[in-house]
């Protein structure tokens, strides 16, 4: 999963910033304010809209999702851990960023359609 952490630092007689997801823009800005901006449009661009669980459940070891999508990270992993506790073929999980809206939610220990999409 990529994460975008944002990290601005003093550069070049000014400010600059670097993205945990490698880009860094090359110019950098006297006005810390500036740098800011850019690296709250850096993230707005490439901010997850939603989690998708996966699941390897055949010989291929490749995951497979569906399209179930939930607005957190932790719904998804609630979500891929139960359906592993039921779909014994499943050997291995994990949750990936999308850039979907979420159509699901975890409540309550199952998951239910979120209808206003
Ligand atoms: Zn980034």
């Amino acid at each position: 999963m990529t994460t975008h952490t944002i990290q601005i630092s003093k550069r070049g007689g000014g400010y600059g910033f670097r993205c945990s997801c490698g880009e860094q823009p090359n110019r950098s800005h006297k006005h810390r304010r500036v740098v800011e901006g850019w690296a709250e449009s850096h993230l707005a661009t490439h901010k997850a809209r939603s989690y998708a669980p996966e699941v390897i459940a055949d010989s291929s070891g490749e995951f497979y999702g569906n399209a179930v999508r939930f607005p957190t990270a932790e719904e998804a992993e609630a979500y891929v851990a139960d359906l592993a506790m039921r779909w014994t073929l499943v050997t291995a999980t994990r949750v990936v960023e999308s850039e979907d809206p979420p159509n699901y939610r975890w409540v309550n220990g199952t998951y239910e359609r979120i209808d206003d999409v």
